[in-house]
């Protein structure tokens, strides 16, 4: 049986957590199922925040999704996949980034950063399921080498972490990074999608294709 409120949208809760301002974004529908996309929580507080959240809504966190391995993306992953006894999905090409980051949290001042193993890795022919929601995701290179985005057509929501920003871009200067990949990317993956698709990005506020089209001052076209 079908009612009218089965066709509640997509929620999605933005977190900002630890000292580089990272959006984390917890996705969900009237189910209650739940994605926990790219959890940068890393202090007592910042978990608490999230966990309370999730159990006030009473959300099931079905799956962790990272769409890159930077570790201001990645602080939380140990502490979620506990927490929530939840999968942690990345970009297969991003395994790497992921790996790098115990290496030198320590010189970022994170001295306690648990390493998280992924437990499947993504490519774009993937789709993302939970509750009567799905993503699609889009690979999307050039602030790290196996970036990837997750997006919904009839929501017009997507979780873009660090490619396109409000007026700006992602940083190219870290390793891996390339500057033409990331305007490509751009350009020929997150520019082919729809005009209001909504863009929530890994650091400032919420944009849109269509608005970035126009005026974001690296990429804009026509
Ligand atoms: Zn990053």
């Amino acid at each position: 049986m079908k009612f009218d409120g089965d066709e509640i949208a997509m929620e999605v809760k933005t977190f900002t957590f630890n000292p580089f301002m990272e959006n984390t974004y917890l996705v969900f529908d009237h189910t209650a199922e739940a994605v926990l996309i790219d959890p940068g929580c890393h202090d007592k507080r910042e978990q608490e925040e999230l966990t309370s959240f999730v159990e006030e809504k009473g959300l099931k966190i079905k799956l962790i999704l990272n769409t890159h391995g930077h570790i201001d993306h990645v602080l939380g992953n140990a502490f979620a996949k506990d927490k929530f006894n939840a999968p942690l999905w990345i970009g297969d090409k991003d395994e790497e980034t992921l790996r790098a980051v115990e290496v030198y949290a320590s010189n970022y001042g994170f001295q306690n950063y648990q390493p998280a193993s992924p437990d499947r890795l993504l490519t774009d022919k993937d789709v993302i399921e939970f509750g009567n929601s799905s993503f699609k995701i889009v690979f999307v290179p050039g602030h790290a080498p196996g970036h990837i985005a997750f997006y919904n057509e009839a929501e017009n929501v997507l979780i873009g972490g660090d490619v396109l920003f409000e007026n700006s871009i992602g940083r190219t200067d870290l390793p891996g990074g390339d500057y033409d990949t990331l305007i490509d990317s751009i350009k020929t993956k997150f520019f082919k999608l729809k005009d209001d698709m909504v863009v929530y990005p890994g650091h400032g506020g919420t944009t849109t294709i269509g608005i970035e089209k126009v005026s974001n001052p690296f990429c804009r076209i026509g």
